[in-house]
């Protein structure tokens, strides 16, 4: 941005020659604040469209957005400007600003840092657009961003506690389908809008209300962006409460929340909460399971058929089992004729092997 900077008289040289460039962002035309584009799309001016400044406040934000992960803000600005992202490059730039004895120091500076290395691109065969883009794949958190995104839900209606929530994975390319072309920050707050109203009005299954919802929830994430990056929203606001009162979505509100049929609730529950397999754990708290087994291995048994009945049924007894024998051979220090037969799991065998060389087999 030029914004308080003065603007120097740039001698004249070869450079005047060529066509200038605008920022469009901010309309600054200091030629020196561009990067170079080596691609045809933009060979015109040969440079990217955002001034330096400008790039650096589109990092700023995506470092926020992506809570301080340079890296993955490095890729979105990347992406933005239509430059390669190299993993490569990256981590030689994350070297460059970590070393104590640089000249460009700390986190802050890896965009410039990248970008400096960026001049050698041709040399290093790195490409000139996004699409040329090397080692993605290694980035931390950019895969769990683009395969599922995470979106937020609140738990009760009403409640104004915002900490009051699930968090549910839901498929970005479905959301994609929904909302355009949006990236996963922004998917997942329009989403968890969307199901906020879809749970205030108990569903949406009307065409019109369908609409008017995702309106309100596009014009609800503008405002956001505005608020963000500090642009005033009183239009907007102004905007959204008219596109709310217009489309009806806030008497339906109020009728809906009056009266929820059992239907409503029934559906309500299935939709927003519904039946977890329970933990192996806790699957059969009562127990009945075992008795079944108990009940089927024992009879299994005492008729003289092994099947997976009498397996389960051994292997889930077995550390109720008292071996009355094993015990007094312990207890007297006996033999019972045995060889060796000190350790239980031995002796369990050799009873086993005993048992069942006199049952008759079928
Ligand atoms: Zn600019």
């Amino acid at each position: 941005m030029a914004r308080g900077r003065p603007r120097k008289n740039v001698a004249v040289t070869i450079e005047d020659t060529k066509p200038k460039i605008t920022c469009i962002g901010c309309g600054c035309d200091n030629q020196k604040n561009f990067y170079q584009a080596r691609d045809d799309n933009r060979k015109f001016f040969g440079k990217v469209p955002y001034c330096k400044d400008c790039i650096q406040k589109i990092f700023q934000n995506y470092l926020r957005k992506y809570a301080e992960n340079y890296n993955l803000a490095l890729y979105y600005t990347l992406r933005k400007i239509d430059l390669p992202y190299i993993h490569s490059a990256y981590t030689g730039a994350l070297q460059n600003v970590t070393n104590p004895d640089a000249k460009i120091q700390g986190l802050d500076n890896i965009l410039s840092a990248y970008m400096k290395s960026m001049a050698f691109a041709e040399q290093n065969g790195w490409g000139s657009t996004f699409d040329d883009s090397v080692g993605e794949d290694q980035i931390d958190g950019l895969s769990s961003y683009d395969d599922v995104v995470k979106v937020k839900r609140k738990i009760n209606r009403g409640s104004t506690n915002t900490q009051d929530f699930d968090i549910i994975e839901m498929d970005a390319d479905e959301l994609v389908q929904k909302w355009g072309r949006f990236d996963d920050d922004d998917l997942a707050y329009l989403e968890s809008e969307y199901m906020d109203w879809e749970e205030q009005l108990n569903g949406i299954v009307d065409k019109f209300v369908d609409i008017m919802v995702k309106q309100v929830c596009l014009q609800m994430n503008e405002i956001r962006h505005d608020r963000e990056n500090g642009v005033p929203v009183e239009k907007k606001l102004a905007a959204l409460r008219n596109l709310i009162k217009d489309s009806g979505l806030a008497d339906l509100q109020n009728n809906e929340a009056a009266s929820q049929g059992v239907g409503m609730t029934a559906r309500d529950i299935e939709f927003h909460r519904p039946v977890r397999e329970p933990d192996k754990e806790l699957n059969d708290v009562d127990n009945i399971g075992e008795i079944l087994i108990g009940f089927l291995g024992g009879t299994s048994r005492a008729i003289g058929k092994e099947n997976e009945f009498t397996e389960v049924f051994d292997k889930v007894y077995d550390k109720y089992t008292i071996d009355i024998i094993d015990n007094l051979r312990h207890q007297y220090g006996l033999d019972f004729g045995r060889q060796g037969g000190d350790s239980d799991a031995q002796s369990h065998d050799n009873d086993k092997t005993q048992e069942e060389s006199i049952e008759v087999k079928d």
